[in-house]
């Protein structure tokens, strides 16, 4: 199995099962454009929820907001995207197809050429005799080409503006009315989930580089220095996470360096408290969506390949079928995006601390693409065994349908039974789903295919004696139990309070 099927066989089952298509599909797609389907939705939601929860809720500090998408042009000039948010192009002679520099270089040689000058991608290129992929034909010479999207605003124009490549600006732009909003007091942040929009020279592989994808974004805004001050950070100082320093990508590595947050801080792996935080809350997210812990790491970016604002990226890569991927960026964005505004607007972005001292504050941000998470818990959560059919292993917080209601013939009033039950489980906040055609088996595959964790059945039994099976996705196995004990049985298992197994006073059906 080549390792690029891997992935098409994941798109595959996402276009047949509503996951997720290409946008403008009937008419050709778009190139870098996706919709998601009512399954993808139900999943993109999820991921969000999760998000929001533990990242944004849970912190007493931390607000939501949401901005617009589109920006006028003098955000983006004191931001300095528009001068440097920029990707190499090389473009073919012959077919006229475009390329990302780095990435052909990449792909023919399997160097990596991420923040080279134009002039030493053209010398990898010619030295390696290079060509387009497509024809063959002569490469022209590489130049910078401007990632964001400009329109015209109003109907006679004249002003310029951009989509967002990032959700961050907005929260920069907006400083002075948040920080009112916090009373003045560090540290804080500022949190945002939205579309970004990035003209990508060459958009592919699914939903891991598209043109239009979603950012979950936070900005927490803190004093330098206090920068190993986090007020939570005990909280997270014993989770192990998966490191990869400067050092040993320049020696060669094969394994990441696994070390507590707190370790990675006092040995300086890690710049701050601040970041560390986020490179924990990040580990224990990842793992919650069925990630396995050794499949991703933090490689600390070289100084060349950190976006122009960079005081030190730690970007989370993933080891999917198509290689390594960043999945996460966390940035140390240090007070450049505030002193560029506050100079372009003449404002005064500085926080009087209680002892005295103004501060303009610095920040971290740690930016989660929503596309990239949902391919790589995909990926993750693969399964191709025995059963004649693959499924998806996804553990219940992302799966998009919790619970599938069958009975097992429509008469006798077992339809009616079902249905009920069905009804009763979404009352209860559960996203079931019910179904009654086709054979059972075929229900079963069906529902494991998009990875439903349970199945309730409704049989014969259940009109005589109120009982229903639950078959229980991983293992296949089925318990009877009384109809009763449903509704509570499924909250355990889906929290992981109870095992399978651990139902034995009810009746184990053999298979
Ligand atoms: P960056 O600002 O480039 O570090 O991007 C932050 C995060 O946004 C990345 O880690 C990805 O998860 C996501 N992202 C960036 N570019 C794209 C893209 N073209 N398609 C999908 N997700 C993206």
């Amino acid at each position: 199995m080549s390792e690029e099927r891997f992935m098409d066989k994941i798109i595959e089952v996402c276009l047949r099962r509503g996951f997720v298509n290409p946008t403008a599909e009937i008419y050709g797609g778009a190139g870098g454009f996706y919709d998601y389907g009512p399954l993808g939705t139900l999943m993109r939601q999820k991921i969000i929820d999760l998000w929001r929860q533990s990242f944004v809720l849970d912190e007493d500090n931390i607000f939501e907001v949401a901005g617009s998408v589109l920006l006028p042009e003098a955000v983006f000039k004191a931001s300095g995207h528009l001068d440097s948010f920029e990707d190499p192009l090389v473009q073919c002679e012959q077919c006229n197809s475009m390329f990302k520099a780095d990435t052909i270089i990449k792909d023919a040689t399997s160097q990596i050429a991420e923040g080279l000058s134009l002039d030493e991608l053209d010398k990898i290129i010619s030295k390696n005799n290079i060509s387009c992929p497509n024809c063959k034909g002569t490469l022209s010479k590489t130049r910078e080409f401007n990632l964001m999207f400009k329109t015209e605003i109003g109907p006679t124009g004249g002003i310029n503006g951009y989509l967002r490549p990032e959700t961050a600006q907005n929260i920069f732009i907006n400083f002075k009315r948040l920080v009112n909003f916090m009373r003045n007091k560090l540290p804080f942040g500022i949190a945002q989930m939205g579309s970004s929009f990035r003209n990508e020279i060459s958009p592919r592989n699914f939903l891991i580089r598209g043109r239009e994808f979603e950012q979950m974004e936070i900005e927490m805004f803190y004093d330098h220095d206090k920068e190993n001050e986090h007020p939570r950070f005990h909280e997270v100082a014993d989770i192990e996470i998966n490191v990869v320093t400067r050092e040993m990508q320049e020696k060669g590595w094969d394994e990441p360096l696994k070390v507590t947050t707190e370790a990675a801080v006092e040995e300086k792996l890690i710049p701050n408290q601040y970041l560390a935080y986020y490179l924990a809350m990040e580990t224990e997210m990842l793992q919650a969506m069925g990630v396995p812990e050794d499949s991703f790491w933090f490689r600390h970016m070289q100084d060349n390949e950190a976006p122009h604002y960079s005081a030190g990226n730690f970007d989370l890569e993933a080891d999917l079928s198509i290689g390594h991927m960043e999945i996460i960026g966390n940035a140390l964005r240090t007070d450049y995006d505030l002193q560029k505004h506050a100079k372009a607007t003449n404002s005064n972005f500085e926080i009087a601390m209680p002892d005295g001292k103004k501060v303009v504050p610095h920040v971290c941000e740690p930016s989660l693409g929503v596309g990239r998470i949902f391919y790589t818990v995909l990926e993750k959560c693969f399964r191709e065994d025995n059963r004649g059919w693959t499924w998806f292993q996804f553990p219940p917080v992302v799966a998009p349908l919790e619970v599938a209601v069958f009975p097992l013939m429509k008469k006798d009033g077992l339809a009616e039974l079902a249905q009920e039950i069905h009804q009763e489980l979404k009352d209860a906040g559960y996203l079931s789903f019910y179904d009654e055609s086709g054979k059972i088996g075929k229900r079963y595959a069906r529902a494991d295919e998009i990875g439903i964790p349970y199945c309730v059945t409704v049989d014969y039994d259940s009109l005589k004696e109120y009982s229903v099976t639950i078959r229980d996705r991983d293992t296949m196995k089925q318990i009877k139990l009384p109809l009763e004990d449903l509704e509570i049985a499924l909250g355990e298992l889906m929290d992981g309070e109870a095992d399978f197994d651990e139902f034995k006073e009810f009746e184990q059906i053999e298979k």
